[in-house]
């Protein structure tokens, strides 16, 4: 139409100036008035069709606003159309009702301002919104209230210099108000975290995490965003992998799962934090999650840790206690089973610590205790060791298969390593520890049941110090038959089983006998006569030994005094004492009324056999026991000299009387020179400090000989005679006497 207008009236203009211009061709009479008419007739039809024009063209723009108004007056939304001439002003209802116009009324520029919120200092407001999508302007409404619009501005027509806008607003004041709600919501949030100290870190591509802001004051963070990476290096090296783990989980269960790790913390040093964590699906609208909250438990932990030390840890040693030992032992044990480990375990048992810890003092015996645990730590490797009880301690060794003799060989490096540990006080001591073993998962079906079978094999062992003694399945019976031999024990001391027997003991230089030993036997219903070594150890162990002890003191007094009371020459009467025997504090009480038992036996004729090991363990008591019975007047003799200590210093402390050169030189002094230059040395020595010397285990006259030339006083064994009866020991004596004279 706009273009089409001028077209057809330049055509009809054309079309009428040349059929004028014809018909004053053709009629020349009528040129001049046709002419004049059609002047006439152009000009009248231009002033109308101008004022059509005009009619049409203010007729048309009203009714655009008004069919404007119509599409737009009960749209939800805010709708202002103006121009910059503020010619045309139009509002939609809802706009009206936000200013209080009321909605039939005209709108105003005054109107229009206030609704984009122009005020005399932001009057390039209106330049501002054109083309701007988002554009947001505030004013107060009817109720007073500030309304935030966000108006988007586009141009409905340009017209020279006059431009139209339609500007569709949003409201914001909701949206503020949320927004602020949700501002206070997490404000609300991270105080909450804050107050309960803890930390959120969420990732969706677990590659940089969002840290709330305690996670940020928790650890010391530069920024809310951090790096996947940088969390990682915070966490203790030992940690990591089970924090990588977790990274990686992918659990469809949405479960939350939890675990515990050290985390380097702004308060310096690691710290102990637990991490419950879950991983959130995708959704339509969500990305996946990953995340979760961290606490600090580090006093907790601490806490756990003193609990786990007091149901774990021994007080004494600071080592595994038994029960830490059963868990450990279990687990190994597992081990065994599936993946085909195996691991020997080894029981040991200081040799005498009773005797240590009653002579010696407790804080004495907690010493050795403590030493000997952290000895026994130097031998775990990958295994483990513990303290089970009093003096026994427990030692779990990986066993590689290929060496059958390492618990024995690992044995002896600590027997060597505790025969170091008696210094200073201690230094007189002869520590020594005896062992068991078994080895799992062959030797039981169940750790328990093989950490027995070690201590079964260990009772075997204790039998003799230093001994080391490995699990076999015979050994229940063993076992089984001590626990029995104790019992008839007991009985043969009630029914009078016990017999002395009496081995003489010869002066070498003259052949008259000068003293008998007296050795127990246990004589059998049946006849069947037992050696004291088959059962003295045991009686030793339970509480006989006392029985048995107070037996040969008494009867060997009883005895010597009967040959002394039937005419036959003086003679020293000795008998053995064990260790529980010498270090009891009235054994020289026991001594002088077995001597006035006995009818008065003078108490020269009376010698205590002691050995080294015995008398070492603890020299004060011992040299205090040893002047109360030379006080009293009874010999000493240390017997066994030479398999133990033998320490030739020791003779000028211990006030003894006699040493008796172990049966161990003797056997083979006729070959052995080095063997003849100790016992020859250790003769002269004992000479010189006023002691006798006596030669055990003399079978042969090559032997005696020997022996005598090297001025070794008396000589006992076969050659003489081998432990006979009493009324044999008569015979031998009267045949003595008869033969060298008394
Ligand atoms: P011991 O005190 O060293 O006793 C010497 C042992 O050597 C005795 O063994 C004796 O029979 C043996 N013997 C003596 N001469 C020879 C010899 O020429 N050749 C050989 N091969 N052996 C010889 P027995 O009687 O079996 O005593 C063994 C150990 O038992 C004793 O060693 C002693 O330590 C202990 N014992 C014996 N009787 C008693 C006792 O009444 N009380 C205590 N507490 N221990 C005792
Ligand atoms: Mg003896
Ligand atoms: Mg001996």
């Amino acid at each position: 139409m706009k273009y089409r207008n001028p077209l057809a009236a330049a055509i009809v203009i054309l079309a009428a100036t040349a059929l004028v211009v014809t018909y004053a061709y053709y009629r020349p009479e009528h040129a001049v008035a046709a002419i004049i008419i059609y002047i006439v007739t152009i000009s009248l039809l231009t002033v109308a069709v101008y004022s059509a024009l005009l009619f049409y063209r203010k007729h048309k723009s009203t009714i655009d606003v008004e069919t404007f108004g119509s599409v737009t007056d009960d749209l939800n939304t805010e709708i202002v159309l103006w121009s910059t001439d503020f010619s045309f002003l139009y509002m939609n209802n809802r706009m009206k009702d936000l200013l209080g116009i009321p909605r039939k009324a005209q709108v105003t520029k005054e109107d229009v301002l206030r609704a984009f919120g122009v005020t005399d200092g932001n009057a390039d407001v209106l330049e501002k919104m054109v083309g701007v999508t988002s554009y947001e302007t505030s004013f107060k409404d009817t109720s007073g209230k500030l309304t935030t619009i966000a108006w988007s501005t586009s141009v409905v027509r340009k017209v020279k210099k006059r431009a139209a806008y339609l500007s569709a607003g949003f409201n914001m004041t909701e949206l503020k108000k949320m927004k602020v709600n949700l501002a206070s919501a997490n404000d609300f949030f991270n105080s909450s975290m804050e107050l309960a100290e803890i930390g959120v870190i969420m990732s969706s591509d677990r590659k940089k995490y969002a840290a709330s802001s305690e996670t940020v004051r928790m650890f010391g963070l530069t920024s809310s965003s951090i790096d996947v990476s940088e969390f990682r290096s915070l966490i203790h090296p030992v940690d990591r992998p089970q924090f990588d783990k977790a990274l990686r989980s992918t659990d469809d269960s949405e479960d939350v799962r939890s675990l515990e790790m050290q985390i380097r913390s702004a308060k310096g040093g690691y710290r102990w934090y637990s991490f419950r964590y879950k991983s959130i699906k995708a959704t339509d609208n969500t990305k996946p999650l990953f995340g979760g909250a961290l606490m600090d438990i580090n006093e907790e932990h601490q806490k756990d840790m003193l609990i786990e030390r007091l149901a774990y840890n021994d007080e004494v040693t600071d080592i595994p206690n038994r029960n830490k030992l059963m868990t450990e032992g279990e687990e190994r044990f597992a081990l065994c089973k599936n993946k085909g480990y195996s691991y020997w375990i080894v029981v040991l048992d200081i040799d005498r610590f009773h005797i240590i810890n009653d002579t010696c003092g407790y804080d004495n015996g907690n010493k050795i205790l403590r030493d000997f645990a952290h000895l026994i730590c130097e031998f775990t490797r990958d295994g483990f060791a513990a303290r089970i009880s009093g003096d026994n301690f427990a030692l779990l060794l990986r066993d590689n298969g290929i060496d059958e003799a390492e618990p024995a060989d690992t044995v002896k490096k600590i027997q060597l390593g505790l025969a170091q540990l008696a210094v200073g006080d201690l230094s007189p001591l002869n520590l020594s520890c005896s062992a068991g073993y078994s080895r799992m998962p062959g030797d039981g079906d169940s750790f328990l049941e093989v950490l027995e079978h070690a201590e079964f094999a260990l009772k075997s062992a204790s039998i003799s110090q230093g001994s080391i003694c490995a699990y076999e399945p015979s050994m229940h019976d063993s076992i089984i038959g001590s626990t029995e031999l104790e019992k008839s024990l007991a009985l043969a001391i009630d029914n009078d089983e016990l017999r002395l027997f009496y081995q003489p003991k010869i002066d070498l230089n003259t052949g008259k006998i000068v003293g008998v030993e007296a050795l127990i036997r246990w004589i059998k219903p049946d006849g069947t006569i037992i050696k004291p070594d088959a059962f003295v150890p045991i009686a030793e162990s339970s509480h006989l030994i006392g029985r048995i002890s107070e037996f040969v003191l008494n009867e060997g007094c009883r005895q010597n005094k009967e040959w002394q009371l039937m005419g036959l020459p003086n003679i020293v009467m000795s008998i053995n004492f064990t260790s529980t025997d010498f270090y009891q504090k009235d054994l020289a009480d026991k001594v002088r009324e077995a001597l006035i038992k006995a009818g008065d036996l003078q108490p020269e004729w009376l010698e205590v056999e002691l050995t080294e090991t015995i008398a070492l363990s603890d020299i004060d008591f011992a040299v205090a026991q040893m002047n109360k019975l030379r006080d009293l007047g009874v010999k000493l003799a240390m017997d066994d000299f030479g398999t133990g200590y033998s320490s030739l210093s020791y003779l000028q402390i211990l006030p003894i009387t006699l040493l008796k050169l172990d049966r161990s030189f003797i056997t083979n002094i006729q070959n052995d020179t080095i063997a003849y230059e100790i016992v020859s040395s250790v003769i002269r020595i004992a000479r010189s400090k006023g002691i006798e010397t006596i030669a055990e285990g003399i079978e042969n006259a090559q032997q005696e000989e020997i022996l005598r030339r090297a001025e070794c006083d008396l000589g006992q064994g076969y050659l003489y005679g081998k432990p006979m009866p009493a009324d044999q020991m008569q015979t031998f004596i009267e045949e003595n006497v008869r033969k060298f004279g008394t």
